[in-house]
């Protein structure tokens, strides 16, 4: 099996209602998928995170052109073609989450040609789903925050969620008063999460923390910047709360510091940047030196969910436990249309549970027809 073809794939969809986050917010989302067509005639599918026209630039002009006429099983070896090829203006970056892409779409063949959905063939046992945990809880609209989001947080209980992840980073008085609120509304049984999306500088983020902790808070997601990790560290040795981030840092060698210094309890490396499932297993197996726990973000399409999906499927649950449903993975529950409506059946979500596709390779099928409305030329 060789590709013999690579295409990039630009979507955008206008929004019924934009959101935001601490940093900035949205009116659109965006997709850039990568089809791999096999000399078979096996399509896989891949998914990069960040800037679409920018990382289908570079598929199409760039990394696209090298990958044809490669056998995409030999996963490490076309990673490290694109890695070496690009390392003297890449590293980081589009240019990772580019690789990525074209990693996850290799991976899709790959499983397809073994006829296994792909987490069996990254070695773990049949299963049937995983526990997740609701992402939502952004600003924006014309409605009080907590109104919003109690409406919200009953949306994600009665669809059975028992875990959630609220934003913050809009100021430490305002952020104590709104996770103290959905605390008491949500009841003490069900997980709660903090995200700050870097929001804050090391005195902010503690002073957040101290004042929370009490709430029994599953973690807290970059605190402060993701160009320091010694804050990081600053941050978990003055709360209880465990510590989480790394969405914004790319392959084993961006990780390393991360481990070393041990400045995470929770690794959130995202599939389809930090360099693809052949570096997010690199960056795993790194993590479990300091039994630093690995759970991807995850915030794309149909594509990258599942990419996420049968990765965590794979690891073992670290600090090691034999109890599995101690794990959880991220499910953004924002307004996206390419999770549902460019694929012929979206990954099954019920009762606060993904379920695993059962169909090998990826498990979804991209309908690259239903593409016309939100197709970038
Ligand atoms: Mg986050």
């Amino acid at each position: 099996m060789r590709i013999a073809k690579v295409d990039a794939f630009h979507l955008r969809a206008r929004l019924d209602r934009p959101f935001g986050f601490s940093q900035f917010s949205y009116s659109e989302r965006e997709a850039m998928l990568v089809r791999l067509t096999s000399t078979d005639g096996r399509v896989g599918w891949g998914e990069a995170y960040g800037p679409a026209a920018v990382t289908a630039a570079i598929v199409r002009e760039f990394l696209g052109p090298l990958v044809v006429g490669r056998d995409p099983r030999a996963v490490e070896s076309v990673w490290d073609l694109l890695y070496a090829r690009s390392i003297d203006y890449g590293r980081k970056g589009v240019m990772l989450a580019a690789i990525s892409a074209i990693d996850i779409a290799c991976w899709d063949l790959k499983a397809q040609d073994c006829g296994s959905p792909l987490y069996r063939l990254l070695g773990a046992e049949q299963q049937d789903r995983i526990e997740c945990y609701w992402t939502g809880f952004y600003f924006g609209g014309d409605e009080p925050l907590q109104v919003r989001w109690e409406r919200e947080a009953r949306d994600c209980l009665d669809q059975g969620f028992r875990a959630l992840k609220l934003k913050v980073g809009l100021g430490v008085e305002r952020d104590v008063a709104i996770v103290r609120a959905m605390r008491g509304f949500v009841g003490p049984a069900v997980r709660v999460a903090i995200d700050a999306n870097h929001a804050y500088g090391p005195q902010e983020a503690i002073q957040l923390a101290r004042q929370v902790e009490d709430l029994g808070i599953h973690w807290f997601e970059e605190p402060v910047s993701p160009l320091a990790p010694e804050q990081y560290l600053q941050v978990k040795q003055n709360t209880r709360i465990p510590v989480a981030g790394g969405e914004c840092e790319y392959t084993r060698f961006g990780f390393e510091k991360w481990f070393r210094l041990g400045a995470l309890d929770y690794a959130q490396p995202d599939l389809c940047a930090c360099g693809g499932i052949t570096e997010g297993l690199k960056i795993a197996s790194l993590a479990t030196l300091t039994a630093v726990h690995v759970t991807p973000h995850a915030w794309g399409s149909a594509v990258g969910q599942a990419a996420a999906l049968h990765f965590y499927a794979a690891r073992p649950r670290h600090p090691s436990t034999t109890v599995p449903e101690r794990k959880l993975i991220e499910c953004d529950r924002s307004e996206n249309p390419f999770r549902e409506a460019i694929v012929e059946e979206p990954i099954r979500l019920a009762a606060g549970h993904w379920h695993l596709p059962k169909t090998s390779g990826l498990g979804v099928h991209v309908l690259p027809e239903t593409f016309g409305p939100y197709l970038v030329a």
